[in-house]
C-alpha cells in the first residue's frame, strides 16, 4: 500500500478511531510500510489515522527505541504540566508550544499481541500523547489559544484546503 500522509482539512484526522481487532502478517506489513513513511518524512510518531486509516495504533520513535502501539491506554497522568513545541507531519510547516502532562502510564499492545505496560516520561511520553489524540480526532493546534495561532491563520487555511482535496482524491482506507 501506498500511503499519503493526511492533512488537516481531512475528516478521517477528526474521527474517533476504533479499535484493531486482529494483529496478522497483513497488519504487520502495514505497520512496516507506515514506519518506513514516518523515518521519510523525518517524524518521530505516525498515527493510523494520519495515512487514511481510522483505527486505533500508531507508531513512534523517541531516538531510543521504535515503539509499535496497538489500542492504547493512557491510565494515569504524572507529574507537572510541562511546555514544549510541537509539530505534525499532517499540520507542516507549523510548531507551536503545547502544555501536558511531562509523564504517563500507559497500556498498549505491540506488534507480536504482548500487553505492555509502562511509564513514560519527557520527550517519549510527549510524542505518546500526542500521537494517542489522533486517535481520538484530536490535533494539537486544538490544544493551544486561539492568540498562539493567529500569525499561522494564513497558512492553517491553506493546509486546510489542501487537506480537503486530498481527501476527496484518496476517501478514507479501510482496512479489515
Ligand atoms: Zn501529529
Amino acid at each position: 500500500m501506498d500511503f499519503k500522509v493526511r492533512i488537516i482539512g481531512d475528516p478521517v484526522l477528526r474521527k474517533k478511531a476504533t479499535k484493531v481487532e486482529k494483529i496478522d502478517d497483513e497488519f504487520k506489513e502495514l505497520l512496516d510500510n507506515m514506519t518506513n513513511v514516518m523515518y521519510k518524512e523525518d517524524g518521530v510518531g505516525l498515527a493510523a489515522p494520519q495515512v487514511g486509516i481510522s483505527k486505533r495504533f500508531f507508531i513512534m520513535d523517541d531516538g531510543k527505541k521504535l515503539r509499535k502501539v496497538i489500542n492504547p491506554e493512557i491510565i494515569e497522568f504524572i507529574g507537572e504540566d510541562v511546555v514544549y513545541e510541537e509539530g505534525c507531519l499532517s499540520i507542516p510547516g507549523i510548531f507551536i508550544n503545547v502544555k501536558r502532562p511531562e509523564g504517563i502510564k500507559v497500556r498498549y499492545i505491540d506488534e507480536e499481541g504482548n500487553e505492555i505496560e509502562e511509564e513514560l516520561h519527557d520527550y517519549t511520553a510527549r510524542i505518546f500523547q500526542h500521537e494517542y489524540d489522533h486517535l481520538e480526532g484530536i490535533l494539537f493546534v486544538d490544544k493551544v489559544s486561539t492568540a498562539a495561532k493567529a500569525k499561522f491563520k494564513g497558512k492553517l487555511n491553506e493546509l486546510m484546503k489542501e487537506g480537503r482535496k486530498i481527501a476527496k482524491e484518496l476517501g478514507e482506507v479501510v482496512i479489515e
